[in-house]
């Protein structure tokens, strides 16, 4: 299963941004899902209003749980470090997505997999491709490496850019 991890608060224990998403990494295996591999942390610009750069990464982890009981995992998580319920936009300490889980693909109320804007998200797709580049999206049927490749195009970006919120 391939979650990725953003932040862009710092937490008054975990320090600044990567500093949380290191602490997430290590809250993730708290939950009893094995990290087998971790990106490196970017700097991204921050989307949306929130106005502060993110640090964002992205790891795969090998667990028995089903998506949704990983989604109540990942929410855990985020409350523990103290992100706001509600809170969708701009400041947040924690944001986790699931944004695959192999070949499963899911269309639940609260549960979207694969994550339905990884594909444009280069903050996602960049970590994602250091450690799952060959993962193939279900529905999109290209690999990490093939989308991304599509988002750094011209054409791929101003569509991105035109396209208003989440
Ligand atoms: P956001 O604040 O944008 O991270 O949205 C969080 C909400 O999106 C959660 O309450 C989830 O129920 C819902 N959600 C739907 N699909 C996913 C997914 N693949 N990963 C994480 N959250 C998801």
């Amino acid at each position: 299963m391939l979650i990725a991890i953003g932040s862009n608060r710092r937490h008054h224990r975990h320090g600044p941004p990567r500093g949380v998403v290191r602490a997430a990494v290590v809250a993730l295996e708290g939950q009893g899902l094995a990290v087998i591999a971790v990106s490196r942390i970017h700097t991204t610009a921050p989307v949306g209003p929130g106005g502060r750069s993110f640090a964002n990464a992205a790891v795969v982890v090998a667990t028995s749980l089903s998506p949704r009981a990983v989604l109540n995992a990942i929410k855990a998580v985020e409350r523990n470090f103290g992100r706001k319920p509600g809170q969708r936009w701009g400041d947040r300490v924690l944001d986790l997505d699931i944004i695959g889980a192999g070949s499963s693909v899911i269309a639940e109320s609260g549960l979207v997999v694969p994550h339905p804007r990884m594909a444009e998200r280069r903050f996602v797709l960049d970590p994602l491709v250091e450690i799952a580049p060959d993962w193939r999206h279900p529905l999109l049927h290209a690999t990490v490496r093939q989308l991304r490749a599509r988002a750094m195009r011209p054409m791929a970006r101003n569509r991105v850019a035109k396209r208003a919120g989440p």
